[in-house]
């Protein structure tokens, strides 16, 4: 037997995946499956990006760029960032990473040790938790609760905190839930974050662009008191469906910028160059095909809830963000992992059980919407029909 790290024997996954695959075997075998279940848009990258890309290629850009990325992709970030926040970033403080979940890898290991203690959304992106458990921390749940919203509550994160805290993790508009947690309480948690200079944050922002009614993304870049210590998560796969280019960014403070290089330097050394030219462009040009993703989400997001709403024994609120409805299933009487186990083997609808999500998911299901109204309307009538099975 090979002796491993123990972290290996606690990592976990997101099952995402698992269902996604499942899907995609039970649709090779002939079955109807309508994917409800991965977080990834169902567009394809704008022409223009993908243009860049290609002439990236045939102008010989094929190798490595500095680790943390190409400057004028991080200049990019910097102008992006000024226009969506207001807030100017040094491109010095940003780094260009193969994806969201790298910012989350490289922030949680720069952390994570066995005494410290990581407080995370709890339901949340399944990969924060599993990340805490693969270095020894102790993972900290903060509740996200159906009745505040499914936003953060300040007095609840605030009370988590103690000397053995290193690192908070936030997400707004948050997977899987599509709560936004607002002004209004974002303000008083950073208030109450002054207090502890011990805690790190990161926040991931990787749905910014994904509010609908009149919501706002507040960005924690907009206040300065935490800015020392506030790691940003951000990227292309969501916003601009790119989610195989593998490509995100992040936001460092000075004191932590050289320790993700120098982990940059070790692990990826750099993202591929033609995406990061890909980005360039889509950071830059034409934001049309941005607006008409999000204005389908947002159709498609009543469609969902309106329809999980007539449905017996579910009931959804609202999602003010991101692709994500998290309907309560509670009244059905079905576990809710069993019920997503049941609806993709018995009726051809892949979502995921909340559970996989934390213990508060329990009792919950989420939908990704990123699939057409069509699909939509059929996976209502098929959860329907099993229901009244
Ligand atoms: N953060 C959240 C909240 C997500 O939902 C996801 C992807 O589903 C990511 C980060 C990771 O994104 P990426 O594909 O860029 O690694």
């Amino acid at each position: 037997m090979l002796r491993t790290i123990p972290g290996f024997d606690r990592i976990g996954e997101e099952n995402a995946f698992a269902v996604l695959a499942r899907a995609t075997a039970l649709g090779a075998q002939g079955k109807d499956i309508i994917n409800l279940g991965i977080g990834q848009p169902d567009f394809k990258t704008p022409a223009h990006i993908v243009d860049a890309a290609i002439k990236a290629l045939r102008d010989g850009h094929h190798g490595y760029t500095p680790a943390t990325g190409l400057v004028a992709a991080r200049e990019a970030v910097a102008r992006r960032t000024l226009a969506t926040t207001g807030m100017e970033v040094s491109p010095d403080n940003i780094i260009i990473v193969p994806g969201g979940k790298v910012t989350m890898f490289a922030a949680i290991m720069i952390f994570g040790e066995p005494a410290a203690e990581i407080l995370y959304p709890d339901p949340g992106f399944p990969i924060y938790r599993s990340m805490i458990e693969f270095t020894g921390a102790k993972p900290v749940p903060v509740p996200i609760r159906e009745e505040n919203g499914f936003a953060f509550s300040a007095d609840e994160t605030l009370a988590l905190i103690t000397p053995k805290t290193r690192l908070l993790i936030l997400n707004s508009p948050a997977n899987p839930t599509g709560g936004v947690t607002p002004r209004a309480e974002i303000e008083k948690l950073v208030k109450g974050l002054e207090a502890h200079p011990h805690v790190a944050i990161m926040s991931d922002e990787i749905y910014d662009v994904m509010t609908y009614d009149g919501e706002e993304h507040l960005s924690l870049l907009t206040f300065p008191s935490i800015r020392d210590r506030l790691i940003v998560l951000n990227g292309w796969s969501k916003t601009w469906a790119m989610t195989g280019w593998r490509m995100g960014w992040s936001i460092w403070p000075d004191q932590l910028y050289d320790k993700v290089r120098k982990l940059a330097v070790n692990c990826w050394s750099c993202v591929n160059a033609p995406s990061q030219y890909a980005g360039i462009a889509a950071i830059d040009g034409p934001q049309d095909d941005v607006e008409k993703m999000c204005r389908a989400f947002d159709n498609r997001r009543r469609i969902v809830v309106d329809g999980l709403n007539s449905l017996p024994g579910i009931s959804c609120a609202t999602p003010k963000g991101a692709f994500y409805a998290f309907p309560n299933v509670k009244e059905t009487g079905w576990p809710a992992k069993q019920l997503a186990s049941a609806l993709l083997e018995e009726a051809g609808v892949a979502l995921i059980g909340g559970p996989d999500f934390g213990i508060l998911g329990e009792g919950y299901v989420r939908l990704s919407y990123a699939n057409s109204e069509e699909n939509i309307l059929r996976a209502i009538e098929r959860i329907e029909k099993f229901l009244a099975k």
